[in-house]
């Protein structure tokens, strides 16, 4: 039977898909790491990656902040499913099968501001 070395653990075992995950790039089509290491990697990685993206929006909190500002201006439509799911019963599911409720509360929301901002509207 043939066999592969883990490069991670250094154990060899059979070059087969149940000692390793299947990787087409490389020999054998299997990958280089046997699947408890590989667990363990990936366990790690995401961990690592976890980190990395908090650290990523404590030091862009403000990019984000604009970013998120710019899309609310914009009115995507997933930022209006977003406000309908919170004020009512209706599911995301529910809002994208009627669309017509998404551009009735972009138009609402688009009134709301008109008035908020006119001169003559008394705070
Ligand atoms: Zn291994």
């Amino acid at each position: 039977m043939k066999t592969k070395v883990c490069t991670k653990c250094g154990k060899e075992l059979p070059a087969t898909k149940e000692y390793f995950n299947a990787n087409k790039n490389r020999k054998y089509g299997l990958s280089s790491y046997c699947k408890v290491c590989k667990k363990i990697y990936n366990k790690k990685h995401r961990e690592e990656n976890k980190e990395k993206i908090k650290k990523w929006r404590e030091e862009n909190k403000e990019v984000i902040k604009e970013y998120k500002k710019k899309y609310t201006n914009e009115l995507r439509d997933w930022y209006i499913i977003d406000l309908l799911t919170q004020d009512s019963t209706l599911t995301s599911e529910d809002i994208k099968q009627y669309p017509k409720l998404i551009e009735l509360k972009k138009q609402e929301i688009l009134l709301k501001r008109e008035f908020n901002t006119s001169p003559n509207h008394d705070k």
